[in-house]
């Protein structure tokens, strides 16, 4: 069994093409991914000039993540991406995710405009405590692993997910802090070379990591599932990371 934690709807394959619902299911029967949780795209293209005003202003594709998990409930799972910036969105949650199969909270600081440690996600974070969610956090430059450690120690009764463990070596080594620190943190590990998943696994632990693949807009399992078979995790660890865990998080 794998779940992946982080699978892209919308947008364009790496091959340029259309990537629909179907085209995913089929990278996910080719790969033998039984489950996938689902991340809405920006308003694509990246190359236009006003694409962060779109991302602010006019949101992520939420409409296409629920959709591709009506057609398969059995194995897409929901995320939905919210600008706690915007107010209209923000008051919208709880109507937005009913019966649309969502299990997750995102936010994007850095896309946003905001700092993950300052005041304006609480109220995201709020959304997560009354409708039983983990909040799941882009990382990487402007949005650190310590950054986003500090607004998880302020709710320890939520479960925050780092995604892409930071995106480089460097904040490895800020993950491995905040572990320490924060019980309620876990680390998703697409986008890494496969020696931070070591580092990381060796010294966090494999009960708080879970596989996810950025695919197939911004990478593939072609590129992420191997990573796995070079690390030297054993079949235990291999269970947390590619389903246990993400099962136990996302609530499956
Ligand atoms: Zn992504």
């Amino acid at each position: 069994m794998i779940i992946d934690a982080h699978a892209h709807i919308g947008g364009m394959l790496l091959n340029g093409k259309e990537n629909t619902v179907d085209a995913l299911i089929a990278h996910m029967d080719e790969y033998g991914i039984d489950k996938a949780i689902l991340f809405p795209i920006l308003p694509l293209p990246l190359a236009r000039p006003d694409v962060l005003e779109l991302a602010r202003n006019k949101g992520f594709r939420n409409d296409l993540v629920f959709s591709a998990v009506k057609k398969f409930p059995e194995r897409l799972f929901g995320i939905y991406c919210v600008n706690p910036r915007n107010p209209e969105e923000v008051s919208s949650i709880d109507d937005t995710i009913r019966d649309k199969g969502v299990v997750a909270l995102k936010i994007h600081p850095f896309l946003h405009g905001f700092k993950p440690q300052s005041s304006v996600p609480e109220v995201i974070v709020e959304k997560c405590i009354e409708n039983k969610m983990p909040l799941y956090i882009h990382s990487g430059p402007g949005a650190s692993p310590l950054e986003i450690g500090q607004l998880a120690d302020r709710y320890p009764e939520v479960n925050f997910i780092i995604g892409h463990m930071g995106e480089c070596v460097e904040h490895v080594f800020e993950c491995v802090m905040v572990a320490s620190q924060s019980k309620n943190v876990f680390f998703e590990t697409s986008c890494l070379i496969p020696a931070c998943i070591k580092i990381g696994v060796a010294i966090i632990g494999p009960e708080r990591f879970v596989f996810g693949s950025e695919c197939p807009t911004g990478s593939h399992y072609s590129v992420e599932l191997p990573k796995y078979d070079v690390i030297g995790l054993d079949t235990e660890e291999k269970e947390l990371i590619f389903h246990k865990n993400a099962a136990q998080l996302f609530n499956l």
